[in-house]
């Protein structure tokens, strides 16, 4: 087991994972060349339970017609909640395997496969993009955990697009995700979709598992004080105020979902104008709230 992993899932279980290799990839970015694309929009998706990904409800629904309406970028890039490491990483695999981090679920979600091809070519391309931050190749660890599958299957449920999953580095302050964010935002013009995967409140030890659980009161507050700085686009009240009330606090008792909204807002322009594309609070305490920023 490699020491630079951890892993935290809902339902929390720790996934085998062997010793990294680095090896050097020689490889051109043909994937992405060619005319420029139209500048990709980015996507901050609220994923909450593993049963999201099987279940079919307003939600996954929503993300279907999503999915169908944007254009289609040649890859895809999740920053994911569940990939917790020492260091930036980057899956530069040909073929990432489905990882399911958690138990006690049935056995029709551990049998889901989300098998869209990696693209090792791109993820160089990334870690050359970025020059001020070091992001390290994993070619064998990790590969898609359900933080991206269990989202990617209802919004390309093909998987024919190359997805590429960078990790937390977890030692750092939230400026680091918000500036390496920034620096990713040039891939947006080499039709690299970016998409933060987590969720802006997530609150596993007040969960309520009961069908049609009603929300706490702090859980609406934060949702709704969030919705309102990023309608005025303040992030950085987004960013920086979010434990200055009680609500904030339970709302966001660590950082690892939350992360993900630090590299979708590092990654935005000015231009670039938001639409919330889901909204609803489930199990009591996990916000769903899911967005868009891109040009009208
Ligand atoms: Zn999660």
């Amino acid at each position: 087991m490699n020491r630079r992993l951890a892993l935290l899932a809902l339902g929390c279980a720790a996934v085998g994972v062997s010793t990294y290799q680095l090896t050097k990839v020689f490889m051109n970015s043909k994937l992405l060349e060619g005319p420029n694309t139209e500048r990709m929009p980015l996507l901050f998706i609220g994923h909450g339970s593993p049963m999201n990904a099987i279940d079919s409800n307003p939600y996954t629904k929503t993300l279907n017609v999503l999915g169908e309406n944007l254009p289609k970028p040649k890859a895809i890039l999740v920053v994911s909640a569940h990939w917790m490491t020492e260091g930036s990483w980057i899956t530069e695999m040909q073929s990432p395997k489905t990882i399911h981090d958690f138990y006690g679920f049935p056995q029709e979600l551990f049998d889901v496969q989300y098998p869209a091809p990696g693209s090792p070519e791109v993820a160089k391309l990334v870690r050359e993009t970025v020059a001020d931050h070091k992001i390290h190749p994993d070619t064998e660890a990790w590969g898609l955990d359900h933080g991206t599958w269990s989202v990617l299957r209802h919004l390309y449920p093909k998987a024919d697009i190359p997805v590429l999953q960078l990790s937390l580095h977890m030692e750092k302050p939230n400026q680091y995700h918000v500036e390496l964010g920034k620096e990713l935002s040039k891939l947006r013009d080499k039709g690299v979709l970016i998409l933060g995967s987590g969720n802006l409140v997530h609150n596993l030890r007040n969960i309520r598992w009961e069908p049609n659980a009603k929300p706490y009161d702090w859980a609406i507050e934060y949702d709704e004080w969030l919705k309102s700085r990023l309608q005025e686009k303040d992030f950085s009240a987004v960013l920086n105020d979010y434990h200055n009330t009680a609500a904030g606090k339970l709302s966001i008792p660590t950082m690892e979902h939350y992360y993900p909204l630090h590299y979708i807002l590092g990654a935005a322009d000015k231009s670039d104008e938001i639409k919330f594309e889901y909204e609803e609070l489930q199990n009591g305490s996990i916000s769903m709230r899911s967005f868009s920023l891109g040009r009208k």
